[in-house]
């Protein structure tokens, strides 16, 4: 296994990272404490390819590899976690699901806009307040087939980007009889008849990532907005969360790699006891955990990129980098306000705001519970 990245990887994330540095970091304070959307250096990614990164050319996308998706997901992670969110649901759980389940006009009409950035960004909308993470047998919300139209009732909660998106791509149950083939995806325009966005939900963290309930009340849409096959909405979004899961993981050690970054900085600000806190062993550990913690979590993020780039299997290497990346994330903001003691508890340091952010990693896209059982599954064939 060899993690050298090419030089077109260095390349891409070097761009990033500078784009970050400026457009996003130096603002992510404010985006925290205002909860306004970072629209104006959102609408500078589309040029750089961060709105459609695995997007084909020909709908005009930047088609990155799947480990260059990640890394950029990472950095946007190491300066701003709300804008990161919106970002990363944007590509991995909106796009990704048009560009592998899509048909020729679906992809025709939606990609090339959103990965443009010409308008707003798109997400997916599977949570509902029965249901998270049993999906098969909690969603309520249906979608009924009258004349050549679906007509969409129920309610969904937790929807990241919803009020800043052109297009949902909603869990939908097409048939009443439940079981694995009851659920199908339907591709809908957020500015259908019917549709209620609530106002977006007070969270501990991620404050600039706006997350609503959003009720659909006869909400009709064409049946050409089936995405996928009907009744195999279930696999798609399992297949859907394996990348998404990528994508979190990528973002927890972007988070993770700021608070380490600030640790470091202040470890050698800081003096007690005559001496620069650094010189206390106590310290130069939590530091030295960090740094190994956090190079492995990268590793086996990488790792779960790579066999998805490859096209092979990787519902298993996803999960545990997810599960992994994210623990180890929030171990480690969590250590970094212990090196700023009383101050890194003050919202005037970032790690305080980087440690409400990471909270949310071992939750969204499937609980840390979750990835073990997948992974479960995977060792003890069950
Ligand atoms: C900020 C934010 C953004 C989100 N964005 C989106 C989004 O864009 N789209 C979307 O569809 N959803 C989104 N979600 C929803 C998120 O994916 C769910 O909250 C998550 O999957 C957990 O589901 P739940 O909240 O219903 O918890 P539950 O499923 O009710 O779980 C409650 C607890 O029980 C545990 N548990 C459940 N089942 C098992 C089991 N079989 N074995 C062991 N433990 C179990 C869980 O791990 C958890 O600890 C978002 C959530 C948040 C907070």
């Amino acid at each position: 296994m060899d993690f050298q990245l090419t030089e077109e990887q260095r390349e891409f994330r070097h761009v990033v990272h500078e784009f970050v540095a400026k457009e996003l970091k130096p603002l992510a304070r404010h985006t925290d404490e205002s909860g306004e959307f970072n629209w104006t250096a959102v609408k500078k990614m589309g040029p750089l390819g961060l709105l459609g990164l695995e997007v084909p050319e020909a709908y005009g996308g930047a088609a990155v590899d799947a480990l260059s998706a990640a890394i950029a997901i990472e950095e946007l992670g190491w300066g701003c976690g709300s804008t990161a969110l919106a970002i990363s649901a944007h590509n991995g759980l909106a796009l990704g699901p048009i560009v592998k389940y899509g048909t020729e006009a679906q992809k025709q009409e939606w990609l090339p806009p959103l990965a443009a950035g010409k308008g707003k960004l798109g997400c997916l909308s599977l949570t509902e307040p029965g249901a998270g993470s049993d999906l098969q047998g909690g969603v309520r919300t249906t979608a009924v087939k009258e004349g050549d139209s679906w007509i969409i009732d129920g309610q969904k909660m937790w929807m990241t980007n919803a009020s800043i998106s052109d297009l949902m791509v909603v869990l939908v149950r097409t048939d009443p009889g439940g079981g694995s083939r009851s659920l199908s995806h339907i591709l809908v325009p957020t500015n259908t008849p019917g549709i209620t966005v609530a106002p977006a939900e007070k969270k501990m963290g991620l404050k600039g990532s706006p997350t609503h309930a959003v009720t659909f009340d006869e909400v009709r849409v064409p049946l050409s907005n089936l995405l996928g096959t009907e009744g195999r909405g279930l696999q798609q979004t399992l297949a859907t969360l394996d990348s998404g899961r990528v994508g979190i993981g990528a973002l927890a050690v972007g988070l993770g790699q700021a608070a380490y970054e600030a640790a470091i900085k202040y470890a050698h600000e800081r003096e007690t006891f005559g001496q620069p806190i650094k010189q206390h062993q106590a310290v130069q550990w939590m530091l030295a955990d960090a740094a190994t913690e956090l190079q492995a979590a990268r590793l086996m993020v990488y790792w779960a990129a790579w066999l998805k780039g490859l096209g092979k299997p990787y519902t298993k290497e996803a999960a545990m980098a997810k599960l992994f990346a994210t623990e180890v994330s929030e171990r480690v903001c969590r250590n970094a306000i212990q090196v700023h003691g009383g101050y890194g508890y003050s919202a005037e340091f970032e790690v305080e705001r980087l440690y409400r952010d990471t909270r949310l990693m071992t939750i969204g896209e499937g609980t840390s519970e979750i990835q073990r059982l997948v992974i479960a599954r995977h060792i003890l064939d069950l």
